[in-house]
């Protein structure tokens, strides 16, 4: 059988958000290589005798180097083991799968993704907010923030105020990011949110507007990861106790 290696999205981070594939994929998981933000619940999916393998630490301990993760994968799938990279939401998004995809068929390893449930549809999902509402917003972009040199990189997010931003790894950033945004004429006080652990139980959402979201996280101080969404569908967010007050008919805020 062709060596191969799955690339496994885990969701946010509670087991019921997997997909029955992916539960099945880590069930029958011989080696497992997982990123820092999946957790222990799912990890206890796979069998006892796996492998495991942490590859990334969260903010400040060492991690891997990507090289050294494909060179693993290779070396694991080659030997003939069944090979699991298992990343936090959906590895087809700012998680590397074309790279690793790249460099794992160059050596004659085959690829299998399977989808998981990325970041900011957790969060909307979570805090009852849309990410696209008709005539409101029209797009949806996922982005990441470039920093360079304690500047902001221009890279073409869209300022029209039809598109709902998704911002992934934009913690650190809110303040460069909203300056930039207001710079490039989206208005201040579009509504804007951030959530930290999104899908999971200790989830918190901070809701801004452009202008204020940069000191609105500030004062959170959130250490979990944090998605950012901008746009106009932020303002229809609530958070879990209204969500939980609140049958789906009459929206309370
Ligand atoms: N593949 C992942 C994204 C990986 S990049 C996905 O599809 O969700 C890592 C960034 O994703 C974090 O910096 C954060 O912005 C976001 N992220 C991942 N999990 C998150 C979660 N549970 N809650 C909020 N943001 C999350």
């Amino acid at each position: 059988m062709q060596p191969r290696v799955m690339l496994v999205g885990a969701g946010p981070g509670s087991s019921d958000l997997l997909t029955l594939r992916a539960a099945s994929a880590i069930q029958g998981a011989e080696a497992l290589l997982y990123d820092a933000l999946v957790g222990e619940e799912i990890l206890g999916l796979a069998p006892r005798r796996c492998l495991r393998i942490r590859t990334g630490k969260r903010a400040g301990g060492a991690s891997m180097g990507q090289d050294e993760i494909n060179a693993l994968m290779a070396r694991l799938a080659l030997r003939g083991l069944k090979v699991v990279r298992l990343k936090g939401g959906d590895p087809s998004v700012f998680g590397r799968s074309g790279e690793e995809r790249a460099y794992l068929e160059a050596r004659g390893v085959a690829v299998e993704i399977v989808p998981g449930i990325t970041a900011a549809s957790a969060a909307a999902a979570q805090f009852a907010f849309p990410l696209t509402h008709r005539a409101e917003a029209r797009r949806l972009t996922f982005a990441t923030a470039r920093i360079q040199d304690g500047e902001l990189v221009a890279d073409g997010w869209p300022s029209d105020r039809e598109t709902t931003l998704a911002i992934y790894m934009g913690r650190d950033s809110a303040g460069l990011i909203a300056e930039r945004l207001i710079r490039d004429g989206r208005p201040p006080e579009t509504p804007a949110l951030a959530v930290e652990n999104a899908g999971r139980i200790d989830a918190r959402l901070m809701q801004a507007t452009l202008a204020s979201l940069p000191g609105v996280i500030a004062a959170a101080a959130p250490n979990g990861p944090v998605v950012l969404v901008i746009g106009a569908v932020a303002a229809r967010a609530c958070d879990q106790a209204a969500v939980d007050a609140c049958p789906r008919s009459g929206r309370v805020r």
